[in-house]
Formats: C-alpha cells, structure tokens, sequence
C-alpha cells in the first residue's frame, strides 16, 4: 500500500529526498503518525480540496528547497500558499507539528459535522413521520365529514317512512325538470297516485300495519319504473311520480301497470293478511302548461277523476275540446 510504498522510497538511498505527500481516504490521526512514519511529508485526505492539495506541494517544495540549501534552521522561511506569502521561523519537526495538529482540529470538527448531519437526518424523518401522520388524520377527517354531509343532504331529500324522495325534493326537482323540457320541448308526465279508503286500512288494522302499507306501496311502485323516474311521498298516503321523456299514452301504461301490480299483492300483516288498491292521475306538458303548478293541478283533476269514477283506475287529463 501507499504507506509501504512510502517506507520503500525513503529507505533508497538515491531517492530519500524526493518529497512525498499521501493523498488516502484515511482520514484518523493515527493513520497521519502512521504516514510520518513512514517518512511521508505531508498528508492529504480524500475527498481532497484542490487549494489544499496545491498548498501542500508548495509547502514540500519550500520545506526540500531549505533542506537542499542546508536552510533548516531557525532561519525565516517563505511560504506561499494560495497565493499569499507568509514568513515562518520554524524547523520542519515545527511545521509538521502544526499540521499534525491543524489536521487533529479538522478531524474533530469533521466529527461534530458527522454528527450533528445525522441527528438532521432523524430529525428530518421524525417531522416527516408527524408530517405523513397528520395528513393521515386530516384525511380521515375530511372523509367522515364528507360522509356526514353526504348523509345530511340524503336525509333532508328522504322521506323518513318509505325511503322515497320528500314533497321538497320532488318540488325542486320537478321546476328545474319542467324548466328544461319546456326550453327544448321534450316530453314529460306526471302521475298521482292515491291509496283508496286508506282510512279504512288504519281503522281496521292500526296505524303500524297502515304504515307498512305505505313502504309496500312505496317499494313495490319503485321496483316498478325506471331509474330516471323520480318518485316522492308528497302527502298521508299520495305518491307523485314524475317521467321524463315520457308521453301521456305511455305513462298511462307505466299507471297502469302499477294498479295492476299494488291490487294483485297481498301483505303480510300478521296475523293477517290484507290487499289495496290505488287510483292514479295522469297529466302531461302541452304547449300551453304555464308552469308546474299548473301540470299538478291537471294530475289532480285526473286523480280526482279516478276517485270520482269508482277508484282502483288510472284517468288521464285530456285537454278538454275547444
Ligand atoms: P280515498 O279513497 O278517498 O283516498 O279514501 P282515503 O281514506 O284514503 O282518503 P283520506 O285522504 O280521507 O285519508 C287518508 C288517510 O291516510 C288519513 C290518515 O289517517 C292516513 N294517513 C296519512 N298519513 C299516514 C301515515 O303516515 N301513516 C298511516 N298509517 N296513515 C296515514
Ligand atoms: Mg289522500
Ligand atoms: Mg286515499
């Protein structure tokens, strides 16, 4: 290696004065005696400065020079490094002492550096650590505030009984639908839908299975139109549904099939079992439906009709004849 290399020019008597500076990764102070040792001159470890290396090699040749010109005394000698001139009064054992030294100080201050880099490094991960932690939590609560909103927004549009859309809902709904349809004349009806002789039910089995009743009515009516339906409890025992695209004739059909459907089911309401019927009114946006007030009045009329003409029917609202 580099030391034993070193050891093997200084011991040749030819080339003894050739001024050697180890350049090694070996960076203790005992590697540095272990280069005297050897008889090197001077000590630069690696990573090394340019500036620190140049310097070095100026200090060699100034040191040989004052060797080969019988100048190592107490005499002052010149020495420039980095481009500045200094005037020492030392022997070489002086010189290497200092440096020796100045190395020493480098070493240890390196050492602190070490040590306080990696204390930043696991400082650095801890706050990361907090850092992925908080957002973490943060996350978790947006989340569950999402879903709090998520479930306000369900319940304030839900009819607490039967899971449908609320009168509200349905209203809203239902303008913004009426104002669209009526811009690009596309098609829409509307039915109403009322349990017959309701009161009956509830005299005769109680309120509980009247309520039954109605989520019966409510499920059975939802299975039974399309997705793009919107239906709602908007009274006791009144359902409206509203079909987009739609045309009188064929939501006459969608009626009617749902009276078929609620009279031919029978409900379990134990120890009993009971059947109902529904009649339904039927109104659709002509050219002249004003607004959509106007189009539940007509549903009502027909609904009214239904009633009026012996109930468990469908009435459609026909423009009356000029
Ligand atoms: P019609 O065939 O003329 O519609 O007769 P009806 O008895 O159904 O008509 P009416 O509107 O007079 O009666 C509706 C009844 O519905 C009155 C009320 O006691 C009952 N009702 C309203 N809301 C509820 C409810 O949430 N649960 C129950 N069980 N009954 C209700
Ligand atoms: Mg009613
Ligand atoms: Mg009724």
């Amino acid at each position: 290696d580099g030391f034993e290399m070193c050891h093997e020019i200084k011991a040749d008597e030819e080339l003894k004065h050739t001024p050697i500076v180890l350049l090694t990764t070996q960076s203790k102070p005992q590697d540095v005696l272990r280069g005297l040792h050897a008889g090197a001159d001077s000590y630069v470890t690696k990573p090394y400065d340019k500036e620190v290396l140049l310097s070095t090699i100026e200090a060699m040749l100034v040191i040989n020079k004052m060797r080969l010109t019988g100048k190592d005394s107490d005499e002052e000698s010149q020495f420039v490094v980095g481009g500045v001139t200094y005037r020492v009064n030392a022997n070489r054992q002086q010189i290497l002492n200092f440096l020796i030294s100045a190395y020493k100080d480098a070493f240890l201050q390196n050492q602190r550096l070490d040590k306080a880099r990696k204390e930043l490094v696991l400082f650095n991960q801890k706050l990361e650590n907090m850092v992925a932690k908080r957002t973490s939590a943060l996350e978790e609560e947006i989340k569950k505030r999402r879903a709090a909103q998520e479930k306000y927004r369900r319940l304030a549009i839900t009819d607490g009984l039967t899971q449908l859309y609320n009168y509200r809902y349905f209203m809203d709904y239902s303008r913004r639908e009426f104002e669209r349809v009526k811009r690009y004349k596309r098609p829409l009806t509307l039915i109403f839908v009322d349990i017959d002789h309701f009161k009956k039910i509830n005299d005769t089995f109680g309120h509980e299975v009247g309520d039954q009743a109605l989520r019966m009515v409510a499920q059975m009516s939802r299975k039974n139109l399309r997705s793009i339906d919107i239906i709602a409890r908007i009274g006791g025992e009144e359902f409206a549904i509203l079909l987009p695209e739609t045309s009188l004739e064929q939501a006459y059909l969608v009626a009617e099939r749902l009276r078929y459907v609620i009279a031919g089911t029978i409900i379990q309401a134990e120890p009993r079992e009971l059947s109902l019927t529904i009649s339904l009114g039927v109104a659709t946006v002509t050219v002249d439906t004003e607004n959509f007030n106007e189009l539940m009045r007509k549903a009502d009329e027909a609904l009214y009709a239904a009633k009026k003409n012996g109930r468990n029917r469908v009435e459609p609202h026909l423009r009356k004849r000029a």
